[in-house]
């Protein structure tokens, strides 16, 4: 989609520190980490929210945590621990409208989030 950040990410237009990649999905590294290991998983096709999954686009969050695993494993966290966040809309603070994964580890986390 035009316009989209992470469309243009996906796509090469705008670099990031990819780790992985596959037909389906695209990971790099969060611009601003927030763990040791903070890397953002997207589809290569646009859905702006969870909201916006259809019967369609749905088997594309199953291709985003299996990227999740095996970047746990890329980065030695598997078994130490991580966690993944998906955000929707302003209470959950999502800032860039292409969904995405977020996968964190690296350090100890707390529970609830805030
Ligand atoms: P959200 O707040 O929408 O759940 O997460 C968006 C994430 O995208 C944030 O953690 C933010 O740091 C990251 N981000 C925003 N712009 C860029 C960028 O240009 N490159 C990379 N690698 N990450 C970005
Ligand atoms: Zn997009």
């Amino acid at each position: 989609m035009k316009d989209c950040l992470f469309c243009k990410i996906a796509g090469g237009e705008i670099k990031a520190n990819c780790v992985y990649e596959n037909d389906s999905v695209v990971a790099f590294r969060d611009i601003n980490p927030q763990a040791p290991t903070h890397v953002l998983v997207i589809p290569r096709q646009h859905v702006a929210t969870l909201n916006d999954l259809t019967a369609e686009t749905g088997a594309l969050v199953s291709e985003m945590f299996l990227a999740a695993k095996h970047i746990a494993a890329q980065d030695g966290i598997a078994q130490s621990g991580y966690r993944t966040v998906m955000n929707c809309n302003r209470d959950a603070g999502q800032s860039v409208f292409h969904i995405h994964l977020h996968v964190l580890g690296g350090r100890s986390m707390d529970w609830p989030p805030g």
